[in-house]
């Protein structure tokens, strides 16, 4: 395999979901790439449309193998997930990521709310819960700046018991975000039940809207959702100028996305905070 790119990677992984043997492999390669040290979180700025502040951060995994190069989450966070290794690569990812959040702080840079991705499984078996409760209870945690993305399919199951989930990790502080909201299938009165903090716009209807029509009566649709239920609002995928007077124009909070910057490693991600772009 290459080092960098991700044709190699692609190629190999496609394999895997082939032949079960190649999938072995890959597990093992992400046991000891934990391990070893080998994930990294890169960090993409949330900002606010308003003044062009940046509000938050997602955190993002990433894995640098030694052979297969940079391998992006796509290739193995199913995995992960279907074997149960989600969960010490979650607890890692939360921690990591708390840990950042409060060095920025010492640094002075102003609160930042961190976002980190929590799989159905991490979300289902109590792990995020738990792993919240013992930073807590160390110490290290500043519940009120942790946002939690949960995707909207998480929370399909099992209606009553996602709830109670939410409210639990609610209770303890943290935010709660409806990821790739408007690819699932809830329901308007589902949505009212659910305790969520913000809903963020699936990229995939914000790809392309300029020359969609449909994409961009989607997204209006979100967005009134989103206020009238006063709830945060922000968009994912953002890439172009036009995409983002489109929102602005149409009273979103929040954007995310190329057009402002890619997910970044931590030291880069610094370079913004001091020195924001202004559009
Ligand atoms: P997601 O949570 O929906 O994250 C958004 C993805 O869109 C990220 O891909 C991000 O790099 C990418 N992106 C951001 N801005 C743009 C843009 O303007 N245009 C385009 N085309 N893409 C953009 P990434 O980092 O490869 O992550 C893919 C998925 O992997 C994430 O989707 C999330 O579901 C999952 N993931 C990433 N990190 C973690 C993690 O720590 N834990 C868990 N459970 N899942 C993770
Ligand atoms: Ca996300
Ligand atoms: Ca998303
Ligand atoms: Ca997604």
């Amino acid at each position: 395999a290459k080092a960098a790119g991700g044709g190699t990677v692609r190629f190999y992984t496609r394999d895997l979901s082939v032949f079960a043997a190649e999938r072995v492999k890959l597990e093992s390669a992400l046991w000891s790439g934990l391990e070893r040290s080998e994930f990294s979180l890169f960090y993409q700025p949330q900002v606010r449309v308003r003044d062009n502040a940046i509000v938050g951060a997602e955190a993002l995994i990433r894995w640098q193998h030694p052979e297969f190069g940079m391998v992006y989450p796509a290739r193995f966070i199913g995995l992960a997930e279907e074997t149960g290794l989600i969960r010490p690569i979650g607890e890692w990812a939360l921690v990591t990521a708390n840990a950042q959040n409060r060095v920025w702080r010492s640094q002075g840079f102003p609160e930042l709310r961190m976002a980190i991705n929590v799989s159905t499984r991490q979300f289902r078996d109590g792990g995020i819960l738990h792993s919240l409760q013992a930073l807590l209870a160390a110490g290290e945690l500043d519940p009120g700046s942790l946002e939690l993305e949960v995707t909207e399919s998480s929370m399909m199951d099992d209606m009553e018991e996602s709830i109670g989930i939410l409210n639990d990790l609610r209770a303890l502080g943290a935010s709660i975000s409806l990821d790739d909201f408007g690819t699932g299938y809830s329901s308007l009165a589902y949505l009212r039940r659910l305790p969520v903090d913000r809903l963020k716009i699936d990229q995939s209807f914000v790809h392309d809207m300029e020359s969609d029509p449909q994409k961009k009566t989607m997204i209006k649709e979100i967005i009134h959702l989103a206020l009238a239920f006063n709830l945060g609002i922000i968009a994912e995928g953002v890439e172009t100028s036009g995409e983002l007077g489109f929102l602005a124009e149409h009273g979103c909070h929040e954007y995310q996305g190329y057009f402002y910057s890619r997910p970044v490693s931590a030291s880069e991600f610094e370079r913004l905070l001091r020195a924001p772009r202004t559009n």
